[in-house]
């Protein structure tokens, strides 16, 4: 089979290798589609706080069940499938819990395990979710990071109602916007400095859009919410977007991190102590965000149509990473179709 491997930071070979024997419960998966994430351009650039080169990246894929192990239930036999991306260890309290996704040795698929930049993976049948035949791979794609939003939404706790900002226009943050829409948040404004990420958020539904890097843009912002917005999630994940986060969160807010963090930052703990606000993790999600990102799409009320700006063979890996790392690039979600 054909796969894209990281061999060092910033370069990809596209090589023929052997596909993986099946293990014991294990199945084979045609690779149709495989979004590239912002973390696998974390792993790209060598910026990835665990995962160095080589690896095989991409964990955003839909794919279709050829081949499975002989304990694996026939039902599986031609599903149209995406992965959970995280694996626990299946023995310590969070995994035990139902939280793999809190497991200290989390191995993570396209990252420990190879992914689905080839045109074929080979997992466990449990780490894969159905989903119908009839969705258009672009949405499909999209499922995975969906299930983020949801779980993000979720660690914030109920946004029905509520107002948020959103500060972070790309495609974590573009998909939040939408699943915060679904789960019938309040107006939701969007924070970025790029432009065209900025009309993206718009068209993703956002109510009032920012660039928080204009000097008059916090007056702007005051005059709708003087007193700050009690949902704030960060899916930029920069020193300075944390600090603004927590300025711009109400006292007794609360401010999720979504995104991957290179660097630490600076919390002035005066404001979050005085306040009483709250910062709050979130590392990928959990089975269940995967089952509520299927019923919000099957109900017609989450939306994934339209993000995906770019798609590449296979063979062609090497230059979406580069369009990717390009600064200012007009791309959200960019798709590699080893399924041609
Ligand atoms: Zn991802
Ligand atoms: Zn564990």
């Amino acid at each position: 089979m054909r796969r894209a491997t990281l061999d060092q930071v910033e370069h990809l070979v596209v090589e023929t290798v052997e596909p993986l024997p099946l293990g014991p419960g294990e199945v084979r998966v045609a690779v149709e589609a495989c979004g590239i994430c912002g973390s696998d351009l974390h792993m790209y650039k060598g910026r990835h706080p665990v995962l160095r080169p080589p690896l095989v990246m991409g964990h955003e894929f839909v794919g279709r069940v050829v081949d499975r192990a002989p304990d694996v239930p026939p039902e599986a036999e031609g599903r149209r499938v995406v992965a959970i991306a995280g694996r626990g260890c299946g023995t310590c309290a969070a995994c035990r819990s139902g939280a793999f996704n809190r497991c200290a040795s989390l191995k993570v698929i396209g990252g420990h395990i190879p992914g689905g930049l080839a045109e074929f993976v080979t997992l466990p049948w449990d780490q894969f979710v159905p989903v119908p035949d009839a969705w258009p791979a672009e949405t499909a794609a999209l499922v995975e990071v969906a299930a983020v939003g949801v779980h993000t939404a979720e660690r914030y706790g109920s946004v029905a109602g509520r107002d948020a900002l959103v500060l972070g226009a790309g495609p974590i943050g573009l998909v939040l916007i939408r699943v915060l829409k679904a789960l019938g948040a309040g107006r939701v404004a969007a924070a970025d400095v790029n432009p065209f990420r900025r009309r993206m958020a718009h068209a993703s539904g956002a109510d009032m859009v920012y660039d928080l890097s204009h000097p008059e843009a916090e007056a702007m912002f005051r005059s709708v919410w003087p007193e700050g917005v009690d949902a704030v999630f960060d899916c930029a994940g920069r020193p300075e977007t944390v600090v603004r986060g927590l300025e711009l969160s109400a006292r007794g807010g609360t401010v999720v991190l979504t995104a991957i963090f290179e660097e630490d930052a600076r919390i002035p703990m005066t404001v979050l102590q005085r306040g009483e606000r709250r910062l709050v993790g979130v590392q990928m999600y959990h089975r269940e965000d995967f089952d509520r990102v299927i019923a919000l799409i099957e109900s017609g009320r989450l939306d994934l149509s339209g993000l995906v700006t770019h798609q590449f063979s296979l063979e062609e890996t090497p230059a979406a990473f580069r369009l990717l790392a390009t600064p200012g690039a007009e791309a959200v979600k960019v798709l590699v179709r080893p399924g041609g």
